[in-house]
């Protein structure tokens, strides 16, 4: 049984997205603002979050980044309104794995759910390296936790999977593009320089010195290339 948690404050749309997601096979609990959101992302697990960013008493954004700062990674689909552009970016950088703009398709969002949870859940047995350290970490993608001398170190699902993907294809120059269609894989406001602040982050938290990176290099006008 997959759990979802739908944080959101318009009744229309809790309705909406509810009956949608319960007849796509998936059981669906609701918060109406965010402080409620918040109580029950630390109290119940569930597989996947979907977080409206305007909400009532807190934010979808403080509520991100106080439930990944309590170290819980469930992934988190922000719902954010038309045009906001500072909210997507800001999401993402909060810890937030992905974004839907309002008004969104139904479809489009079933499709954004699936994507997710099939990343989230696909069997760690697939990769027999779940252990791995790369650069100053020591990463288990079995369990998607980073440590650096044996201290938890926080990286958002994407980072990780950003990781996973490089590692995977390591010491061979993967593309931008390759990036982006293997790791975000539908989204076309996300641009190749998405990556680029990715990958800017991902070095602050792998190399020892991140302005002269020596695992994730910079394969120029190319992309980038993993090398251990
Ligand atoms: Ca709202």
């Amino acid at each position: 049984m997959v759990k979802i948690l739908l944080v959101e404050d318009e009744p229309a749309m809790q309705l909406g997205l509810k009956d949608n997601l319960e007849l796509d096979g998936y059981t669906v609990s609701i918060a109406s603002d965010g402080e409620e959101g918040l109580a029950a992302i630390k109290k119940e697990s569930f597989h996947l979050i979907l977080l409206d960013v305007m909400l009532p008493k807190l934010s979808g954004f403080d509520v991100c980044k106080s439930a990944r700062a309590a170290g819980i990674r469930t992934p988190i689909i922000l719902l954010t309104a038309r045009g906001e552009e500072i909210d997507k970016v800001l999401g993402l950088e909060l810890g937030a794995d992905d974004y839907i703009t309002k008004p969104f398709s139904v479809r489009e969002l079933l499709a954004r759910v699936k994507a997710i949870l099939r990343r989230s859940q696909a069997n760690p047995t697939d990769n027999p390296q779940d252990k791995i350290q790369i650069g100053r970490l020591s990463i288990d993608f079995s369990l998607f936790q980073a440590s650096e001398n044996g201290e938890e170190i926080k990286l958002s699902h994407k980072e990780m999977e950003v990781l996973q993907y490089l590692f995977k294809n390591k010491n061979q120059i993967v593309s931008r593009y390759q990036l982006l269609e293997n790791v975000w894989g539908y989204e076309e406001q996300i641009t190749t320089r998405t990556v680029d602040n990715f990958i800017v982050r991902l070095r602050q938290k792998t190399e020892v010195n991140p302005n002269q990176p020596k695992i994730i290099l910079t394969v120029h006008g190319t992309g980038y290339k993993m090398v251990i």
